[in-house]
């Protein structure tokens, strides 16, 4: 219950008062000058504080956050994996934080290495032929990938492939780059079984398909056992398959996706290969491609030739999609944790990922429906269905005061009242002995006394948030 040992809110939150001074500067070793008026900024009001008062707010601030370093954070879809403090070591290196995107690449040969490095590696456990470290996030993973079919369509003059397929399951991403991109989107239902839908896949081939955007294991945490036919059926049909390779996590060292069939995909680096991630901050999402493909990927991409490392545009490049080199500090943590981890590491990572969410789900299982019956990936979907009167919001809320981050919820979509609960390979049985417990005596709270849980959480600073306001009005000056 250590989570949420906040501290009370300060009575005024207002702390800046005239006059006060944090730092003194050295006495200017240049003639002084007054700033010209038109340069001067007079609305730039800044607060006045001393130093200590500035370290109280954000220390208190930073005990307000909710993080994996402090507590359990099964946020399925996620992959909330302890991010090895030794990545951090690595990449604060002066030589890799302050080395100037522009300098020579005669300056930056380890750098550039580096990028090679990581580039080959993952390119390696994904089964592809090539791979950019450019992009700055799944998504934007996503957007390069489809630009790149949009690319290859264009030269081959198949303009009127306007559509991308996208099973029910999806990510919300995934519909958004395809139209960013350009496409129109077309959903297949899923079957019975959390699959494809095959017989609706095969209604909806026709020569205006571009192709299909898949995720495997998809949102309900099950492997695709059609990938290759879906495959098979999408390129007889003229068309390119884009895979989410979000979910790497449930495969690495195990199943290489460029090998069934996927022609281009994204590494969430920032899920699979433990770089930090949440409030919006760097992340990356390097795009590989088999050998039809690579030729269009994002660059630029280190290329060895006579052990000089260099950066070079591949042939028919969709271009630049990030300024420089990608966010070259999480590429160096998520190096660092490839050398630590090595091949028999990576399949490691997965079979434990996968054992830890099977065992948590035959915890919960009995309690909380899980719709389809079979075993699962890295990743389950249950339902909080458990009582009339309480939905899924409210059990994740009253999982807070138990201390635990909530699960993914109300997501994906073909699931009512979703719990998507992904563990991690690096959460220990203890942990999740401790989660089911929670998870089970919140199960009798609701049928016992569902007013606990309607007004959870009850230890947070603030209980229940207007979503919707908190989204379309987000307030980001601390005057408000
Ligand atoms: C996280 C995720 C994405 C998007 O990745 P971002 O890095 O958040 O942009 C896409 N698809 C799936 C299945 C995901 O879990």
């Amino acid at each position: 219950m250590n989570a949420m040992n906040m501290r009370d809110e300060p009575l005024v939150y207002e702390l800046s008062r005239e006059g006060r001074i944090g730092c003194s500067l050295p006495r200017s070793d240049v003639p002084s000058k007054e700033i010209p008026l038109e340069i001067a900024r007079s609305e730039l009001d800044l607060p006045e504080l001393d130093e200590l008062t500035v370290v109280r707010h954000f220390t208190r601030l930073s005990q307000k956050n909710f993080s994996i370093d402090t507590e359990f954070y099964p946020l399925g879809s996620c992959t909330m994996k302890y991010n090895p403090k030794a990545n951090e070591v690595v990449a604060s290196n002066p030589g890799w934080k302050n080395l100037h995107p522009l300098v020579g690449e005669e300056y930056a040969q380890g750098a550039i290495e580096l990028l090679w490095r990581l580039q080959e590696g993952l390119r390696e456990v994904g089964g592809f032929a090539a791979a950019s470290l450019q992009p700055a996030a799944g998504a934007h993973g996503e957007l390069s990938g489809v630009l790149m079919i949009h690319a290859a369509l264009k030269e081959r003059g198949e303009t009127k492939r306007k559509k991308m397929l996208i099973p029910d399951s999806a990510h919300g991403t995934n519909p958004a780059s395809c139209t960013m991109a350009g496409f129109t989107t077309q959903t297949i239902p899923s079957g019975l079984d959390g699959g494809v839908d095959m017989e609706a896949l095969r209604a909806a081939l026709d020569d205006t398909i571009a192709g299909i955007m898949i995720t495997n294991p998809n949102t309900l945490g099950l492997f695709e056992k059609n990938i290759e036919d879906i495959c098979r059926l999408v390129h007889e049909a003229g068309g390119f398959v884009y895979g989410d390779g979000a979910n790497m996590n449930a495969l690495t060292g195990v199943f290489k996706p460029g090998r069934s069939g996927i022609d281009v995909m994204h590494f969430n680096l920032h899920k699979t290969f433990s770089t930090p991630h949440g409030g919006g901050g760097p992340g990356a999402g390097m795009v590989a491609a088999n050998e039809t493909l690579a030729p269009y990927l994002p660059g630029p991409i280190a290329v060895k030739a006579d052990s000089v490392y260099r950066l070079e545009m591949p042939a028919k490049s969709i271009g630049r999609v990030k300024a420089f080199h990608g966010n070259f500090g999480v590429l160096v943590r998520a190096y660092c944790y490839l050398l630590m981890t090595g091949s028999d590491g990576l399949r490691q990572v997965a079979e434990n990922a996968v054992l830890n969410a099977n065992y948590l789900k035959s915890l919960l299982e009995k309690v909380y429906p899980v719709p389809y019956k079979r075993h699962c990936m890295h990743e389950f979907v249950a339902k909080g269905a458990i009582a009339d009167t309480v939905h899924t919001l409210d059990i994740a809320k009253r999982l807070i005061d138990y201390g635990f981050h909530p699960p993914t919820i109300y997501f994906p979509l073909i699931v009512q009242e979703a719990l998507m609960i992904e563990p991690t390979e690096t959460e220990s049985k203890e942990t999740l002995d401790l989660f089911a417990e929670a998870m089970k005596r919140i199960a009798e709270e609701a049928s016992k006394n569902p007013e606990l849980l309607h007004d959870a959480p009850h230890i947070a600073p603030v209980a229940r948030l207007d979503e919707v306001m908190a989204a379309r009005y987000p307030i980001l000056c601390y005057r408000g």
